[in-house]
């Protein structure tokens, strides 16, 4: 088969690799009918992330259909179209049981996610992938969602949920800043009213970007990239700063924002996976009250997230910006590393 594969610091090639067999009784294959590109996945190819290794395929979130089940697979058959999500979930194991399938014990790691779980198998920018624990890492595709709509449910939305939302502690009538309107600042937005949020804040330097939030559920939109933003922030909260303040870039300067927009008694949440040692000035944040969560995406709330989407509950049609076959993911991984200049929001390959 055709696999978009690492070959260390900003080596790629679209290769022929062997095609995934079942390897595990609880495995499936899947054929991949979309697939996308994440930012981890061009840091991995920067070599920020030593511990992908090189011959690895990369990618870690798509839609496709069944085409072999191991032994022990009952509840799925070949046909089914599924959704992968992108962190594995052996069922089984006291952390899945909790919930916390990102620290599933099970001894596969994620596809293409091997830099924060270890183990690595291969990923889903290619044509077909080998899926461990299939029964409980995949979810059906409902009728009416497409498979370019599903794939956001793979990693974006739970995340933006999971851990800007839910560990951020947002509740009805609260004031949420969400910074940085990338992808998954975008599911904050869009997902921040499912707990009532009031009002929802989107903050990026990229105007273009923070004007795109309004349409994913945010209420006001904030250019950071100028002066005076953070009195704009202030007069809308009457003047006590935001109960949930979400960071979703991953930089040291945004999580900063995030401490100062934050009123006393607020939650912090961060999102944003950070490569560099982020200062905590707890000499001035004790006497603020605040609580400061962070974590890896479970994607324990794929199922609720999706029946959402079923019914056009959540704007899951306005991810993708860039469509392409899969056999030109070099094209559009261009794309997508050039967003500046593209507008490039989420890429998706095959749909
Ligand atoms: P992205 O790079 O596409 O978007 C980041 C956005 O932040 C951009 O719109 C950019 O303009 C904006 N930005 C950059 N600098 C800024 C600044 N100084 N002030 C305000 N805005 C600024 O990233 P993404 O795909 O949306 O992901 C966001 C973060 O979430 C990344 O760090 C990613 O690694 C992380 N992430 C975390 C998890 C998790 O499980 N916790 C899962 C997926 C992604
Ligand atoms: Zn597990």
């Amino acid at each position: 088969m055709k696999a978009l594969v690492h070959h260390g610091a900003g080596h790629k090639s679209w290769d022929t690799v062997p095609d995934p067999t079942i390897e595990a009784p609880t495995d499936v294959i899947v054929k991949i009918d979309a697939t996308t590109i994440c930012g981890s996945d061009l840091h991995i190819l920067k070599g920020d992330v030593p511990s992908v290794a090189e011959g690895r395929v990369l990618g870690h979130e798509g839609v496709g259909t069944v085409v072999a089940t191991g032994s022990a697979v009952s509840t799925l058959a070949t046909g089914d179209q599924v959704i992968i999500a992108c962190i594995k979930n052996c069922g089984r194991c006291a952390y899945c049981r909790r919930g916390l399938h990102s620290h599933c014990a099970g001894d596969e790691g994620a596809p293409g996610m091997g830099w924060i779980l270890g183990h690595l198998v291969h990923g889903t920018q290619a044509e077909y992938v080998r899926v461990p624990y299939a029964e409980t890492s995949l979810h059906r595709l409902p009728e009416g969602v497409t498979p370019a709509e599903g794939v956001m449910l793979s990693d974006i939305l739970p995340t933006g949920f999971e851990i800007g939302v839910r560990y951020g502690r947002v509740k009805p009538g609260d004031t949420v800043a969400v910074i940085g309107a990338g992808p998954v600042g975008l599911a904050v937005s869009a997902t921040a009213g499912l707990q009532g949020a009031a009002r929802i804040i989107a903050i990026d330097i990229d105007d273009h970007r923070a004007q795109q939030a309004l349409s994913f559920g945010a209420t006001h939109a904030v250019n950071s990239g100028g002066s005076g933003w953070q009195d704009e922030v202030r007069a809308l909260t009457d003047g006590d700063g935001v109960d949930v303040a979400v960071e979703a870039v991953g930089i040291p300067h945004t999580f900063a924002m995030a401490l100062d927009l934050v009123r006393p008694g607020g939650n912090v949440a961060n999102v944003g996976v950070h490569g560099k040692p982020v200062e905590l000035p707890l000499q001035d944040l004790w006497i603020k009250n605040i609580a400061i969560s962070m974590g890896l995406v479970n994607t324990d709330t794929l199922p609720m997230l999706l029946r959402l989407v079923r019914d056009g509950r959540l704007p899951v049609d306005r991810f993708a910006s860039h469509h392409f076959p899969l056999d030109r993911i070099l094209d559009a991984y261009d794309t997508f590393a050039d967003a500046a200049k593209t507008n490039a929001l989420k890429v998706v390959l095959g749909g």
